[in-house]
């Protein structure tokens, strides 16, 4: 089956790398506008946009401020006029042992929420109010395995913020359905990117291999088929769901 996301504009957030750059190439080879939006990477953003091609564009906003959150949303409509699906990606994994002094401890803790649940609450506020002037729209956010296996004792912070997410994402589905407005949770196992790089340098290729079912590891481009079929609405009657991509890491 071809997915079609033609006459479809989509902001993904985080993608100027990792997951969510194979997010964005899968949503433009299958025809979508794409929204790309970084923070640091403006290079990267903007090879990955021409290799797209003509109609994606960048977009740059550090998204533990709450205005820049609000700001890159109304530049993406203003560019684009019409928003059909929002991927909340962007994400941080910040180390915070319990040992570390409270202050630095609660700094891990402060910019994991703001990047990884706060920023990503914004933008659905923002694009619910964008969908119930359109009849509809979808919300992919990018969860975690970590919200329902747990984490690491230092990724205690990350773990509550996954898991925050597939709750907000649960609510807004059930919410605003009537609506129109479609929410889902896709949620990762260990997948080779530069997040996950610092784990395979302290802990080697071999511990994670032997964590997961399968013979290779996951890679970014193993996620974004999930969020193309998702965008496309043949997965609407799932909205609410998660799906889970983590190699047989955790299947529950
Ligand atoms: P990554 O390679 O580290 O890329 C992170 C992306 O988020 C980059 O595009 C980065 O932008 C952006 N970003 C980071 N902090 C930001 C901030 N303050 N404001 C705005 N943008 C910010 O990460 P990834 O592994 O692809 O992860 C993508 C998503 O998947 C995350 O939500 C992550 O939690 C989730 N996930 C990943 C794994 C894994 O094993 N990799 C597993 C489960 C879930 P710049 O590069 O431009 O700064």
């Amino acid at each position: 089956m071809q997915i079609d996301l033609s006459n479809t504009s989509v902001l993904v957030t985080g993608a100027s790398r990792g997951i969510g750059a194979a997010v964005a190439r899968a949503m433009g080879n299958a025809g979508a506008r794409v929204a790309i939006h970084y923070r640091d990477r403006r290079e990267q953003a903007s090879a990955l946009a021409a290799q797209i091609g003509a109609s994606a564009e960048v977009f740059q906003a550090d998204l533990s401020r709450a205005e820049e959150c609000t700001a890159l949303w109304q530049a993406v409509v203003a560019r684009f006029g019409r928003v059909s699906t929002l991927v909340n990606n962007a994400g941080v994994a910040l180390s915070s042992a319990l040992e570390s002094a409270t202050e630095d401890w609660l700094e891990g803790w402060d910019t994991t929420l703001a990047v990884n649940l706060r920023a990503p609450a914004i933008l659905c506020r923002l694009a619910i109010g964008h969908f119930q002037t359109q009849g509809g729209g979808r919300i992919i956010n990018i969860s975690s395995r970590a919200a329902f296996r747990g984490d690491q004792p230092p990724y205690l912070a990350y773990a509550a913020s996954k898991g925050g997410l597939v709750a907000l994402t649960r609510s807004i589905a059930r919410g605003f359905g009537k609506a129109g407005i479609l929410a889902f949770n896709v949620a990762p196992g260990f997948t080779r990117t530069d997040m996950a790089q610092e784990f395979l340098d302290q802990y080697g290729e071999d511990y994670v291999a032997g964590d997961i079912a399968l013979r290779r590891l996951t890679e970014p481009e193993d996620i974004a088929p999930f969020v193309v079929f998702l965008a496309s609405g043949l997965g609407d009657h799932s909205t609410g769901c998660t799906i889970d991509v983590n190699a047989g890491s955790y299947v529950h």
